[in-house]
């Protein structure tokens, strides 16, 4: 199963982890995702390192969970240009990037440089 896309509606935030909002779900207490901008859901992530590789401003970093098993966290989200590339290479579907507003903000800004 992907990652919950409606986690910001429907999540609710437990605490703060290096700047960024880690979530629980209504149903699932076990179940964290982590980010705003850039949701990494950690029950589905198993570190395989794609997202990093790919990520052109660095976003992710690894590191281990509870358990010990190896899951990546967006520590630097606020740099995230919203290209969705990491939502493409992940082969679980584990990373969902914010859409409201973003996606088009980056893109009018992109289009305003063309124009400037
Ligand atoms: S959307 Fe692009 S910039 Fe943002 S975290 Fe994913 S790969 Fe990095
Ligand atoms: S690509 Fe997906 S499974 Fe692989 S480390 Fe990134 S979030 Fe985890």
């Amino acid at each position: 199963m992907p990652i919950d896309r409606t986690f910001r509606e429907t999540w609710r935030i437990v605490k703060d982890h290096k700047g960024h909002p880690v979530w629980h779900s209504p149903t699932n207490e076990t179940t964290e995702i982590h980010g705003h901008i850039v949701g990494v859901d950690f029950s589905l992530c198993y570190g395989c390192e794609k997202c990093i590789l790919a990520c052109p401003t660095h976003v992710f970093e690894q590191m281990q969970d509870e358990s010990g098993r190896k899951v990546v966290d967006p520590v630097r989200e606020d740099d995230c240009i919203l290209c969705l590339v990491c939502e493409i290479v992940c082969p679980i579907e584990a990373i969902i990037i914010e859409r409201e507003g973003g996606s088009d903000d980056t893109l009018d800004s992109l289009l305003e440089g063309k124009r400037g």
